[in-house]
């Protein structure tokens, strides 16, 4: 191993044992505590650069769910599928004051479309936006896209997770985005698409290689393959920094300042523009739904190397 990798291996073990000895204050949701495959103890962390050089450590061996991370997957897609004038039809491009899966901001201006892509409504508009002739042909282009991101041609959703993820909330708000005429087709062709994707699992790892990507321009930094048009990815990174991380975006902008995209099963991927990609991952999360353990490892990691985008340094 490089000494470069070395130092870089040392300060993230460095930084795990430091959270596991931290107590656990937040909560995990009790289905994701229930049918999740994680290990509901792990703290781990994996950094993928763009030359292809990935570092990891803590408890890199689980798998878990994706959750609202995979948001992203059909928002690239809707948006190679009809470009970016069609997709803002049916979605805004203002961050939430609000809860993910509110419904208030499009009740108060009337019949308002979702908000942006990141939050609940926003995505399963666009889980009805991109193209596929059923839910079954979507979720293959989901997850034939959430394979070349993350390398791992095997990867699939957690079947139990799937199941669980069926509730009232996000069944409400896709009736409510089609009364008002924002999703077109019909129930079972949209909603398993949003439930299946969410479930979906991946390695600490894994998601540093998706983060990579989106770092890299949209290009896999293993096979040289452009996955992601440029333009989406440049699309992408702004939600992921004005919108990623809930109500908690801007104080994250201010404090880590990397584009991320949070996942409630405590989940974090972030990258950094023509640099790295990085995976946290901390199943406790805070009153935004955020990772507690994920957010502070990103604090550090963007502190000692000094990743903020906004950086003058
Ligand atoms: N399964 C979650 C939901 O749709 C995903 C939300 C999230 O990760 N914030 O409610």
């Amino acid at each position: 191993m490089k000494e470069m990798q070395k130092e870089i291996l040392s300060y993230l073990e460095k930084i795990i044992e430091e959270e596991k000895r931290l107590a656990r204050k937040g909560e995990i949701p009790d289905y994701i505590e229930e049918v999740d495959n994680n290990d509901h103890g792990a703290v781990t962390v994996s950094l993928t650069s763009i030359d292809g050089t990935t570092v990891r450590a803590g408890d890199y061996e689980g798998r878990f769910s994706l959750q609202s991370i995979s948001k992203l997957f059909p928002l690239a897609l809707a948006l190679m599928d009809h470009g970016s004038e069609e997709v803002f039809k049916y979605t805004g491009k203002a961050p939430t004051g609000n809860v993910y899966h509110s419904l208030i901001q499009m009740e108060m201006q009337e019949r308002e479309k979702p908000l942006n892509p990141m939050v609940n409504s926003g995505a399963i508009v666009m889980c009805g936006l991109m193209k596929g002739e059923n839910a079954d042909k979507k979720v293959d282009r989901i997850l034939a896209l959430a394979r070349d991101l993350t390398g791992n041609q095997e990867l699939t959703y957690n079947e139990k997770v799937y199941e669980a993820e069926d509730q009232d909330l996000n069944r409400s708000l896709f009736y409510y985005n089609r009364h008002n005429g924002y999703i077109k087709g019909e129930f079972e062709d949209v909603m398993p698409v949003y439930w299946k994707m969410t479930a979906i699992e991946v390695t600490i790892e894994e998601l540093s290689n998706m983060a990579a990507v989106i770092a890299n321009h949209g290009v896999c930094v293993h096979s040289g393959k452009q996955i992601i048009t440029k333009d989406v990815v440049t699309t992408l990174k702004a939600f992921m920094i004005t919108c990623g991380m809930y109500d908690e975006s801007g104080s994250f902008a201010l404090e880590v300042g990397i584009p991320a995209k949070s996942g409630v099963s405590g989940s974090i991927v972030a990258a950094i523009p023509g640099k790295l990609g990085i995976g946290v991952m901390g199943p406790d999360l805070n009153k935004y739904s955020n990772s507690i353990a994920g957010i502070r490892m990103l604090k550090k990691i963007s502190d000692k190397w000094k990743l903020s985008i906004f950086s003058e340094d």
